[in-house]
């Protein structure tokens, strides 16, 4: 199995490994019976259990030699290639994690040593189940939406919702074929060959810049903008076609599982079969399956969530960043790390080449292209009869609304007039629940969460209220918990579900539906709610931040956002950034069928400078704008920021930490920069942790992270503080 070139090491000879262990070291072993080659995933002793591992390098020999043990067993897996062990150094080192913690994201598949085994699995038989149960059902359904996907009982049983006795009995009558076959199937074959899509003539001039990259062979970042529904997919899928033909791998990445599903049947259309898939909705099986076909090169295109940039890839030549603006890239616990940027650093260490795509591109992108180290292309016009929705702002302080209700009577006659017309309207809301607020009438109190300094939110589906911050529940309650009052709480302010409550009254024989990523039990079962509104199954869709992210809705023509300035507020430094891409992202959801659509925005400051700049659609204008107000501030793009959040159940501990860290700030001072805080968080407690926060800001171009290092070794850490350091934090709370 050993890579021709790669370095072995002899039975015997003191090797380095790499474990998963919280350690601060490598540690000395010998290379075990039959040698072992350098960056072979192998089994060590440790203490009294066997821990993974990876072979780094020779041993250092500074350890007593006659204790030095044995490596126990390499693993069945392609060792990891050199390109990969310098990757997970360099993202280590930028966001300041520990090679461990970088060791287990790019290990995380269940069984990786173990040997490929034979296992039992289950595929759609050619008989008509007898007596057709609804359990049956199910189990039907299940195989026919995994298509070629093995699955285990377990799994099959676990998806259907059903026992593995309703699964025995559908064999018995051939419906369902049991057999065995081997784990981790290479996947189908993609053809590159089959053709896709002709091409407009914009489409296909930037079809043809993204293929000259790859082709070229060369590491190189194109931001690739277009309006949504201007055919970005149908370009970046010629760039995978390109890719796939030269025998290198691709992978593309998507903010949303939600949308993972409308993706693969368009690669199928386009390839003939389906990609492998890296996200958390896959099942176990198919996890291992696909780190192993990635690095035995099973698997041509991988579609996945951010840590798909951690597999073991082979011959990586292209990474899609799809929606590369979104905020879910940047991943929030453990490992801090943005996965547009590592792509970027993932594809120049293997020569590869990246395309950002978006129709609202973030401003760190936007001024990597300014200043020459991304090309830039861009797609003008929307495909087909679609054009983009027309834009008004509906001033709400000339509206007549009553108190508790929120859609104004413009916005009331522009969705009657839809409506009539047998078209959908979409209500954009980004609040989750029945109310933000829930108000005792008789002492003022406002019922908060008892860990977090957060509010309960009410959501009547689930009768419950809710933290969203640490995710405690509890039932409404029907007496006030301060002053013990009967039948006197009150909702105060709107949510998704309030909002539909009012949409149904306003619309009595309309079908109400709303999309909200807390609905839903499963990642499969808000796609199929989302593919069957797509089809027309209602007709007012209540949605939050999650129908911004892409998904068609060919019917739909008018979009009501019920409350423009919500993102505008916030001392968030890319508050009017994410207000301009969240606004122009929803309102693109209008009119992409052949019917033009429209986008009202209400709002109580229609003068505001976002809100005139998105009416406007003049998005270079806002971008200079909002470039050059970044620059005079110093603040990313053009400086660099780093967070630090202290935080601890001891509200003294986490204070007295950061006072002493704002005072030793000599390493920081060295480079120049500057310390802010501490200063309690914006959300200052969170699970019974109090939380504090600084700020460290910095000119572009200096070595921030070692500063950072030194700056922070020089302080003992108290065992119950816990200390993260937030390289370019995308979220201030
Ligand atoms: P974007 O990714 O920019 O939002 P898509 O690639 O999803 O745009 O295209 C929007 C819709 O238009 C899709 O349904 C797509 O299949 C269709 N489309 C785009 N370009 C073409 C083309 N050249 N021929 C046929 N259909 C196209
Ligand atoms: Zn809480």
């Amino acid at each position: 199995m050993a890579e021709t070139g790669a370095e072995v090491f002899e039975e015997g000879a003191l090797v380095g490994v790499l474990t998963t262990q919280p350690l601060d070291r490598l540690l000395d072993y010998r290379a075990p019976e039959g040698g072992c080659v350098l960056g072979a995933l192998v089994e060590v002793p440790l203490g009294p259990r066997l821990v993974p591992g990876v072979v780094w390098g020779p041993g250092k020999g500074d350890f007593d030699i006659r204790k030095v043990r044995s490596v126990q067993r390499v693993l069945d897996a392609a060792p990891m290639r050199e390109e990969m062990r310098q990757f997970l150094t360099r993202v280590a080192d930028y966001t300041l994690t520990p090679m461990p913690a970088m060791l287990r994201l790019a290990t995380r598949a269940p069984g990786l040593g173990d040997a490929p085994a034979m296992r039992r699995v289950y595929r759609l038989g050619a008989a008509a189940p007898q007596r057709l149960t609804e359990a049956r059902a199910r189990v039907i359904e299940v195989l026919g939406e995994y298509g070629g996907l093995a699955l285990t009982l377990g799994e099959l049983a676990e998806a259907a919702g059903v026992g593995a006795s309703v699964v025995k009995g559908l064999v018995a009558q051939g419906a369902v074929l049991e057999e065995d076959s081997p784990r981790d199937m290479p996947y189908p074959r993609l053809d590159p060959g089959l053709h896709g899509k002709p091409l407009t003539a914009d489409q296909a001039a930037a079809a043809q810049v993204l293929r000259t990259g790859v082709e070229g062979g060369a590491y190189g970042t194109t931001l690739l903008k277009g309006i949504t529904g201007s055919g970005k997919t149908e370009v970046y899928l010629e760039a995978v076609a390109a890719c796939l033909a030269r025998g290198r791998q691709a992978l593309v990445l998507l903010p949303e599982i939600a949308l993972t599903g409308a993706f693969l049947t368009r690669v199928e259309a386009r390839f003939g079969a389906r990609p492998a898939e890296w996200h958390s909705g896959v099942t176990m099986t198919e996890r291992r399956r696909c780190w192993r076909m990635v690095g035995q090169g099973g698997a041509q295109l991988v579609v996945g969530a951010r840590s798909a940039l951690f597999l073991p890839f082979r011959d990586l030549g292209l990474i899609v960043v799809d929606e590369e603006h979104d905020t879910s890239y940047k991943q929030e616990d453990g490992v801090l790390y943005n996965a547009r940027d590592m792509a970027v650093l993932r594809a120049s260490l293997d020569s590869a080449q990246v395309v950002l795509a978006s129709a609202t591109p973030s401003l760190e992108s936007w001024a990597n292209v300014e200043a020459g180290k991304y090309a830039r292309i861009e797609l003008t016009s929307r495909f087909g009869p679609a054009v983009l929705p027309a834009m008004r702002a509906v001033d709400m302080r000339g509206e007549a609304l009553t108190a508790g209700h929120w859609v104004s009577p413009t916005l009331q006659r522009g969705i009657a007039e839809r409506l009539a017309r047998g078209e959908q309207a979409l209500l954009f809301l980004n609040r989750r629940g029945y109310a933000p607020v829930t108000l005792c009438r008789a002492c003022g109190h406002q019922i908060g969460c008892d860990d977090c300094d957060a509010r309960m939110v009410e959501h009547r589906f689930l009768k419950r209220l809710v933290c969203h911050q640490c995710g405690a529940t509890r039932p409404m309650p029907t007496l006030c918990p301060s002053c013990g009052a009967e039948g006197r709480l009150a909702p105060v302010g709107p949510g998704v579900e309030r909002l539909a409550e009012e949409a149904q009254a306003l619309f009595p024989d309309a079908r109400v539906a709303v999309l909200s990523s807390d609905l839903y039990g499963t990642a499969r079962a808000l796609k199929d709610h989302i593919a069957a509104i797509a089809d027309g199954g209602a007709d007012i869709i209540i949605g939050t931040q999650l129908v911004a992210k892409g998904h068609n809705f060919p019917l739909l023509t008018l979009v009501g956002v019920i409350d423009a300035d919500l993102g505008l507020q916030g001392s968030d430094l890319r508050a009017a950034e994410r207000t301009f891409q969240l606004m122009r992202q929803v309102t693109g959801r209008a009119g992409r069928g052949a019917v033009a659509g429209e986008a009202m925005l209400q709002t109580y400051q229609p003068e505001h400078p976002v809100i005139r700049a998105i009416l406007a659609g003049d998005e270079e204008a806002f971008w200079r704008a909002e470039a050059a107000e970044r620059r005079a501030a110093g603040v990313p793009p053009y400086g660099r920021m780093a967070g630090i959040i202290l935080s601890s159940p001891d509200v003294q501990a986490v204070f007295d930490l950061g006072n002493a860290m704002a005072r030793a700030d000599a390493p920081l001072r060295q480079i120049g920069a500057q310390v802010f805080g501490p200063a309690p968080a914006p959300i200052a407690r969170v699970r019974g942790r109090h939380r504090v926060r600084l700020l460290v800001k910095a000119d572009r171009g200096v070595a921030l992270q070692p500063a950072l290092a030194a700056w922070v070794a020089q302080f003992r850490i108290p065992a119950n503080l816990r200390l993260s350091i937030d390289i370019d934090p995308q979220s201030f709370l």
